[in-house]
């Protein structure tokens, strides 16, 4: 009998550990996407910047890899960040244009057409969360981040906000509706709760409840989307960080860099708090911004990059883009082929070590075997931009240096490796025409698989609200 016993126990003790290594060796990954806005490219350390320690940030590219050629989809925030949560080129939706700030209509933004990636972790059975801003839309039931896949949202729904607790004078979105400044003027919301009591400095508070949400999910599979406004104007930022600072003379760049260094700190207590909790190794970090430093607004430095935000030259769409991930990539990689923000969600899919449903076709390619398997030629790709409003149109080579431009006041040609500040139009010379020739073959082909925009955007702000105004009137 005591033998038995013994058997018994041992048996139930093997089958356990086994069950154990199984879940060990294909335990899914966290994954945390860090964003920032409006940063400039060179306006980190790992990019070269001299007068803004960014100790935190470069750990996520130093014990990681730097991606120097990382690429966003469009120059300005919104089509940017929808780009990004469904891993699909924007205007294959129609999303073209910067939203308008107006929560009591549906259309505006992000269509239940698309998947956004909490959406597709969630079927992963992921728990998800939005700290900070969300700019795809501000209606409660079509585009509220709650609605869109994440379990948690503190932040706000406008494309920019202000820093001070004491400036959130607006009670909701609804009230600041038809007022894109009052959009940057409302409590923050947690979970569509009006916060009433925050008393931190934006970017402090956003920091706190991104590692408050690591700390109590450390033991389940995650997805945060820290979503920064740093440093997007207005320019504010706490004395504290101002003293750091004081001894940059110019005012504007004092103040950008006071904001940079307090979303660096905030990015280093996440870190710390994935230390903590014992579960760096397998958690993927991404960083990178939405869009080119805007020089004149923030003071930001697109380094030698040509151009900033709203330009489709580098410095518009070329942003500091880095990935750790220590159970899969060694630190100290560096990865010089063209990547764009598409290829996140194409590699979470890859990675997930679970099944997930991904509903539509993605754009992207996964990162890591371009990272682990350098000696592997570049995939075969091109990488394309479509700015609307003005048919500007951009491709670029993905395993070679050429990149165009296509507009009416004229088509442009570079050589980005020999050329890297765009300064040289080729087609000025006739130089590799035959280049230009089949970028923009294969330009035209992508072009007809993108719609018409689905809405009017900030620049045709007026004729929204006037065209809103005459559907009321009628009853519609
Ligand atoms: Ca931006």
């Amino acid at each position: 009998m005591k033998a038995k016993n013994i058997k018994y126990t041992v048996s139930a003790m093997a089958i356990m550990s086994s069950a154990l290594i199984t879940y060990g060796q294909t335990k899914s990954p966290n994954i945390i996407i860090i964003l920032a806005d409006d940063l400039g490219n060179k306006d980190v350390g790992f990019n070269g910047c001299e007068d803004i320690p960014t100790p935190n940030i470069d750990r996520i590219a130093n014990e990681g890899v730097k991606f120097t050629q990382g690429y966003v989809t469009f120059a300005v925030s919104g089509p940017s960040r929808a780009g990004l949560m469904t891993g699909r080129y924007q205007d294959r939706f129609g999303f073209a244009r910067t939203p308008v700030f107006a929560p009591s209509d549906p259309e505006m933004g992000l269509p239940g057409s698309e998947q956004t990636m909490a959406e597709m972790v969630k079927t992963a059975e992921y728990r998800t969360m939005l700290s900070g801003k969300w700019h795809l839309g501000a209606h409660a039931e079509a585009h509220h981040p709650n609605k869109r896949g994440f379990d948690e949202f503190f932040g706000f729904l406008a494309g920019g906000h202000r820093y001070f607790p004491e400036d959130w004078t607006i009670q909701t979105e609804y009230d600041a509706e038809g007022n894109e400044e009052h959009g940057y003027r409302t409590k923050l919301q947690r979970n569509g709760q009006v916060v009433e009591n925050e008393t931190e400095y934006l970017t402090e508070a956003l920091s706190r409840e991104a590692v408050n949400f690591v700390k109590d999910n450390a033991d389940q599979p995650f997805f945060l989307y820290l979503a920064y406004n740093a440093p997007h104007t207005p320019l504010q930022a706490t004395d504290e960080y101002l003293e750091r600072f004081k001894h940059i003379t110019d005012e504007k760049r004092r103040t950008y860099a006071a904001m940079v260094n307090a979303m660096d700190d905030g990015v280093g207590h996440v870190l710390d708090q994935l230390d903590a909790s014992g579960i760096a190794e397998n958690t993927m970090v991404f960083f990178l911004s939405d869009n080119g430093g805007p020089r004149n607004a923030n003071a930001s430095d697109n380094g030698i990059l040509r151009g900033g935000k709203s330009t489709w030259y580098e410095g518009g769409i070329r942003v500091p883009f880095a990935m750790r991930w220590p159970k899969k990539i060694q630190s100290g990689q560096v990865c010089n082929v063209p990547v764009i923000s598409l290829d996140i969600f194409s590699t979470i899919v890859a990675n997930l070590g679970r099944s997930a449903t991904v509903k539509n076709q993605l754009d992207g390619i996964d990162l890591i075997p371009l990272v682990t398997q350098p000696e592997r030629p570049a995939p075969q790709r091109t990488l394309f931009w479509k700015m609307h409003d003005r048919d500007l149109y951009v491709a670029r080579n993905g395993n070679g240096a050429f990149k165009i431009l296509t507009a009416p006041n004229g088509n442009e040609l570079y050589n980005l490796d020999e050329d890297i500040s765009e300064k040289r139009n080729l087609l000025k010379s006739n130089e590799n025409k035959e280049v230009y020739e089949a970028l923009a073959e294969e330009l035209e082909a992508w072009k007809k698989e993108m719609k018409e925009p689905a809405f009017l955007g900030l620049a045709e702000l007026k004729e929204y609200w006037r065209l809103q105004r005459q559907k009321k009137e009628s009853g519609n």
